[in-house]
């Protein structure tokens, strides 16, 4: 059983020593910063994020991709692998017959709660076919909740995965890329 200690010190009731405690760190690592960055002894490790972003690594875990044959068809056989596998439930796929009878099943609807997901990577180590992958991307922007459900257009279609659907992605490209 662990013991919270309470500090009861007349002290600890008056929080300027504190408050000032902390922003003198901050004053002193601003200066000293700004001193290093002025002297190129030192560079800054803040981004102007949006017009610098940082480089992950290749193998960073980000927003999912699901990939595609050559002739741009979903790879995914719908077999619910991922769905079952995903700890935080946020994959919905409604499977469908195909009507090419070399094809068992595919999904007609593929959709992932990317507010819900919490990018552990079940789904891609699940899939028996490599149809669903975690590419580099990490930014998850959107005007409204709806935005935040991604469907089979974006996953696997977005313009960022190299024109849409009008560009059928080479897998040796996608595995460059890091997608
Ligand atoms: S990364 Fe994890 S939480 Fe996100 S969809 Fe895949 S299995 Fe689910
Ligand atoms: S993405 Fe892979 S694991 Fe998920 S349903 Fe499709 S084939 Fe199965």
């Amino acid at each position: 059983m662990s013991v919270v200690q309470k500090n009861t010190s007349e002290a600890s009731k008056w929080y300027l020593p504190g408050i000032m405690t902390g922003m003198g760190i901050t004053f002193r690592h601003l200066v000293s910063n700004l001193v290093d960055n002025l002297t190129g002894k030192k560079k800054m490790i803040t981004l102007n994020y949006p017009e610098e972003k940082h480089e992950y690594s290749p193998r960073f875990k980000g927003n999912h991709v699901l990939t595609v044959k050559k002739d741009g068809s979903l790879r995914c056989t719908a077999c619910m692998l991922c769905a079952t596998n995903c700890p935080a439930e946020c994959i919905t796929i409604v499977a469908s017959e195909h009507e090419d009878p070399t094809v068992e099943k595919y999904p007609v609807k593929y959709e992932i709660d990317i507010l819900r997901c919490v990018f552990c990577g079940f789904c891609e180590e699940a899939c028996p076919v490599d149809a669903v992958r975690m590419g580099p991307e990490w930014q998850t922007p959107g005007l409204n909740g709806a935005n935040f459900n991604y469907g089979i257009e974006h996953l696997a279609y977005r313009p960022q995965l190299k024109g849409g659907i009008a560009t059928h992605v080479d897998d040796e490209e996608r595995h460059k890329a890091g997608i």
